[in-house]
């Protein structure tokens, strides 16, 4: 169990919330795109306190919660503080809802992390792909590659006014695609599938919406004949679905 300790919208589309416990001290951070699950419940259910990963087992035949994934932007042990970074997509939607109204002392719970990706050591280059969703981890994992590492980011953002401040040790290129009026991804697709990687062994990560992610990992897979496994293609998010599917 956290609570929210600051929100501030750091561009106009874009909520960090800064989550406080005693416990996030000793959380174990899992590097890079490392993310959690964010649990929410039905109002008017008794929560046994203190919350454990074991109390919300022994409470799912009675209260199932929804889960949302979110990437922990940045961990600060001494201060016993985790950010996540939330893409406002629509005040009536779950997590994005709650996220536009979050403020200091709600509760919020969540566990994990999850492990968080690598390029590895034999890794020449880097591709990074994403929309808005995969920003928070383009950001921590340029944070975390190896100093002078080739690096190539395409960030798809509505408009120039979703661009953030990325800092990095690699020798990074990064191109914001604006998409403008255009559909979510449709722009991330059509650039990413032009791209040719350079020669020798790199890695592949992205993340955005399923079905751009699945014409994402067909041009590298398919297309190119890139292994798999140098490929990191995750789907963040679904066309007119939610993300209730999991539990
Ligand atoms: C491993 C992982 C890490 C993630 N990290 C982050 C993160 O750090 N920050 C972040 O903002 N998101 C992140 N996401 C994406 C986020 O979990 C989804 O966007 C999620 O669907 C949001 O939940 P919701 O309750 O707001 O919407 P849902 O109830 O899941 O969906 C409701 C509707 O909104 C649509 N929708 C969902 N997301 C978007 C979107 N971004 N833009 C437009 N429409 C959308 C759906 O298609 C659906 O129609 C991550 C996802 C994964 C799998």
């Amino acid at each position: 169990m956290t609570r929210v300790r600051r929100v501030e919208r750091i561009t106009p589309r874009m909520a960090r919330i800064t989550f406080a416990a005693g416990g996030l001290a000793g959380l174990r951070s899992n590097g890079t795109d490392q993310h959690v699950a964010l649990y929410f419940y039905e109002p008017g259910v008794e929560l046994p306190r203190p919350f454990t990963a074991e109390a919300a087992r022994a409470l799912l035949p009675v209260a199932r919660p929804r889960l949302r994934r979110y990437t922990i932007r940045h961990h600060r042990p001494g201060l016993g503080e985790v950010d996540m970074d939330f893409v406002l997509h629509g005040a009536d939607q779950l997590a994005s809802g709650w996220a536009e109204r979050a403020a200091p002392g709600d509760e919020a719970i969540w566990f994990g992390p999850s492990p968080g990706w690598t390029p590895g050591p034999d890794a020449e280059w880097a591709v990074l792909l994403g929309d808005e969703t995969a920003l928070p981890a383009i950001g921590a994992i340029l944070e975390q590659l190896p100093p002078g590492l080739p690096v190539s980011a395409l960030i798809e953002v509505p408009d120039p006014s979703e661009e953030q401040q990325l800092t990095t040790w690699a020798d990074a290129r990064i191109t914001w695609l604006h998409r403008g009026r255009r559909p979510a991804g449709q722009l991330l697709h059509e650039r990413s599938t032009a791209l040719r990687p350079p020669p020798g062994r790199g890695r592949i990560w992205g993340a955005a919406e399923r079905d751009v992610v699945r014409g994402i990992r067909r041009h590298f897979v398919e297309g190119l004949g890139t292994a798999r496994s140098d490929t990191h293609l995750t789907p963040y998010w679904t066309r007119g679905e939610t993300q209730d599917s999991e539990v």
